[in-house]
């Protein structure tokens, strides 16, 4: 009985807290997920199973057989891959992965490095493990991602029509394809989205950069990722990392053409959502909620009056590491700007803020700039017919504005006689009216210290018109 009081005392305070918080600050920084998803396998989640080796290399000598294979020959020559992912036709973020894991160079048993001699890879992981991010359901749902040949060679095998949104370890097969290069070396597309794998046939050649499938959760994986492995040969004992570096004792030299740096920190989409996206984790596919065009008065699900949320999602963010984030209007001048520091180092992560929506209309860009690299999106505001500011700046000047505590109105437009002032929030409640018998002094003053912040608009009802003048709450 006590633990169930005590118990009802914490959610009564959590919800306390929680309303508070989010009533008092509109602007509140959510979602600085410094791990999220960071690892797609790990060692108790091997992206291939032992058993799965076994099966493949048999496929493999079979297939290889009737193709005339260099067999277990080691590769002479050298093959220059290619970036073995590429964005679909129509992608407008300004990345789409990050890597997560790499090959384990050290072969003792319960310790692990990658080829930099840090801690990106898992015990045993034979191949580089590239997640798509961030939305990573809802880009292979979308076929955002596709799986391209890093070298050109000859299918050498393929299986299709598996299970796609599995997210943890299990026995369950892949879609993949594997394709021989002509120095005999070998590379494996592993976990593809099922009726998405190729349909060429086992034994056609394949060109650098064909399409091979989309990206995936199938096999024993636990999101959708690319788990991309290369051999030296025919069996897996010949698994070769393709990252040159300190910790590689596989092999000397980089089997890429272009090898990218170790990290690259980056914004990979910054975006403006009508309210929070959903995120609820594998295998369920994300709710975006994002949006290019704004109607003022907006009014955003849980937000306050005139508010968006502003959303940056990084790839490598790094501790100390600082974002240049801004709203530019429809001029390039700046609306709002902030700063953000990575408190640590994470794969993947994000950051979102409410922040207050412009209320003129046009075009204006959403931006950040990490690490040297900007990327930026642009978002409509336009205005609604309902409310509309219509005051001639020559009947009354408004001020301050951005207001705290007061509002002082003057002028002639406040006319003499029997004038009606109201305040609307742009979801059009009434917050304040009074009707005020003016004598010749044009100017009343209005506290506004107890209204949320936002946007709101004062109406003027005269004894011979309306005019309205929007103004900032602070
Ligand atoms: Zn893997």
């Amino acid at each position: 009985m006590k633990i169930q009081f005590a118990k009802i005392i914490l959610v009564l305070l959590l919800l306390t807290s929680f309303t508070a918080f989010s009533q008092s600050s509109p602007e509140v920084i959510s979602g600085d997920v410094l791990s999220e998803d960071s690892e797609i396998n790990n060692t108790s989640h091997p992206c291939i199973s032992i058993e799965q080796y076994r099966i493949l290399e048999s496929r493999i000598n079979t297939n290889a057989g009737s193709i005339h294979s260099s067999g277990s020959k080691e590769r002479i020559s050298t093959v220059a891959l290619e970036w073995p992912l590429r964005a679909a036709g129509g992608f407008t973020d300004c990345g789409y992965y990050a890597i997560s894991a790499h090959v384990d160079q050290n072969t003792t048993a319960g310790v692990y490095s990658d080829y930099n001699c840090g801690s990106i890879t898992y015990d045993g992981h034979k191949g580089t493990d590239i997640k798509i991010w961030p939305f990573a359901f809802h880009k292979m749902d979308s076929d955002q991602v596709e799986v391209i040949a890093a070298a050109a060679g000859t299918l050498i095998d393929k299986d299709d029509g598996n299970f796609d949104r599995n997210c943890t370890s299990n026995s369950l097969p892949a879609n993949y394809a594997i394709i021989q290069h002509t120095d005999g070396s070998v590379a494996l597309y592993w976990h593809m989205k099922s009726g998405s794998v190729t349909t060429k046939a086992i034994g056609q050649s394949i060109s650098v950069g064909e399409y091979l499938g989309v990206v995936g959760s199938s096999g024993s994986s636990s999101g959708p990722h690319l788990h991309f492995e290369v051999w030296s040969g025919n069996t897996n004992t010949t698994y070769k990392d393709p990252f040159a570096g300190t910790c590689n004792s596989l092999n000397a030299n980089s089997w890429w053409a272009l090898q990218k740096p170790y990290t690259e920190p980056s914004v990979l989409k910054a975006s403006v959502h009508i309210t929070d996206a959903v995120m609820p984790g594998c295998p369920t596919t994300e709710t975006l909620n994002e949006s290019t065009s704004y109607t003022i008065p907006f009014q955003g699900p849980g937000l306050a009056p005139g508010y968006a949320k502003f959303y940056m999602f990084l790839r490598n963010a790094t501790a100390g590491m600082t974002a240049d984030v801004r709203i530019l209007n429809p001029g390039g001048s700046t609306f709002n700007s902030w700063t953000y520091t990575s408190p640590g180092n994470a794969v993947s992560n994000y950051v979102a803020w409410s922040k207050l929506l412009p209320t003129i209309a046009g075009t204006y860009t959403f931006e950040a700039t990490y690490n040297g690299i900007t990327c930026s999106q642009e978002f409509e505001i336009l205005t609604s017919a309902a409310i509309l500011e219509n005051a001639d700046p020559g009947l009354f000047t408004l001020s301050p504005n951005p207001a705290t505590d007061f509002i002082s109105v003057q002028g002639p437009g406040i006319g003499i006689g029997k004038n009606k002032f109201s305040l609307i929030n742009t979801i059009g409640q009434l917050v304040f009216a009074e009707e005020i018998i003016s004598t010749n002094t044009n100017q009343i003053t209005i506290s506004v210290s107890s209204l949320p912040r936002g946007l709101y608009f004062l109406r003027i009802d005269t004894e011979s018109s309306v005019i309205i003048k929007k103004f900032v709450k602070e």
